[in-house]
């Protein structure tokens, strides 16, 4: 197949696009740069089957040929990028998934929507069920996010029912891994470079707050398994181990050996106080269930921050 990739430069957006290239497709990776990075597809530079545009996907997308499947994910995705650029973050959930949406509907390709557990804002229903609604303040700082994402969807879901686009939305909870920009903010970058440079860790509140936080290959797995399914509805891909952030933070601290200890810093905004995906439809429609373990992930994850910091 010839897979387009928005946010292809990112995070996520770089392992999909090595996964599928693994698979024997062809990639073309779309990405602004603001928040993603051509080192994270180094790698993949004189791959014949690998194209990369920088392109800033709330405009026009123009790509020439066949496309046979669409997955869009781009967007800023760490609390203080999302802070940073508010408006780019909106405008990527909007204006970006229409676009998306628009190209796949032109090229009668298969449309695949990053979406998020945000779109369950500060979670009233525990774990979190696909069918819960939930909890989201529009106007708080993570409602650029939040909003932009619950939009997205409800984009994805009039394309598929008024066009009859086949279409796909993944809700991805926590996900780590190599290639995590290592100032992005979010918990498991900041954690793991604190660590290694003996640094304390920086818990926000009391760290009391729980997360899930599911292994990057594990959600690339769950992402193409919903994408060949023929599920249209939403579909929660995530780990359902649930810690504290203090237990995190205890966690990063043993495995790195970190003698620098916790501070505690005020909490943000609207921090969500529990996260945990509920996961019976993902395992029960796709078979689908995560496989690697968090210290597992986590030695994999801090050697890829070891080379790049250049402490090896
Ligand atoms: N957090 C923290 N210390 C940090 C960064 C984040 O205690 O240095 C907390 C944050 O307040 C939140 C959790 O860790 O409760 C996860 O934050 P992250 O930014 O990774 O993403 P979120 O799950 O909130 O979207």
């Amino acid at each position: 197949m010839r897979i387009l990739v928005t946010g292809g430069a990112g995070f996520i957006g770089s392992h999909l696009c090595d996964r599928l290239l693994s698979e024997g497709h062809t990639v073309i990776a779309m990405d602004n740069l603001i928040t993603g990075s051509t080192d994270n597809i180094a790698h993949l530079a004189g791959n014949r089957r690998f194209l990369f545009v920088e392109h800033d996907v709330t405009n026009y997308i123009y790509v020439e040929g066949h496309v046979d499947a669409v997955l869009h994910f781009a967007s800023p995705a760490s609390p203080v990028d999302y802070l940073n650029y508010p408006i780019q973050t909106l405008k990527v959930g909007a204006l970006g998934t229409h676009k998306a949406l628009g190209l796949a509907k032109a090229k009668n390709a298969r449309f695949l929507l990053a979406s998020t557990s945000e779109v369950y804002g500060d979670p009233l229903i525990h774990p979190q069920p696909e069918e819960y609604w939930g909890n989201v303040n529009p106007v708080g700082p993570r409602g650029v996010y939040d909003e932009a994402k619950r939009f997205a969807e409800a984009m994805t879901m009039a394309y598929h029912r008024y066009h009859g686009l086949e279409t796909r939305i993944v809700r991805i909870f926590n996900t780590y891994g190599p290639r995590m920009r290592i100032n992005d903010g979010r918990v498991v970058p900041n954690f793991i470079f604190q660590a290694l440079h003996g640094q304390p860790l920086t818990i926000y509140g009391q760290g009391e707050q729980t997360r899930s936080f599911c292994y990057v290959s594990d959600l690339v797995e769950g992402a193409l398994r919903l994408l060949n399914s023929d599920e249209n509805d939403p579909t929660n891909i995530g780990n359902p181990t649930e810690m504290t952030i203090l237990e995190f933070a205890t966690l990063v601290n043993e495995i790195t050996g970190n003698a620098g200890g916790i501070v505690f810093k005020p909490l943000p905004e609207d921090d969500p106080k529990q996260r945990k995906p509920d996961i019976s439809k993902a395992r029960a429609l796709l078979d689908w269930e995560p496989t690697v373990a968090l210290r597992e992930g986590l030695v994999a994850t801090i050697a890829d921050y070891r080379r790049r910091l250049k402490l090896d």
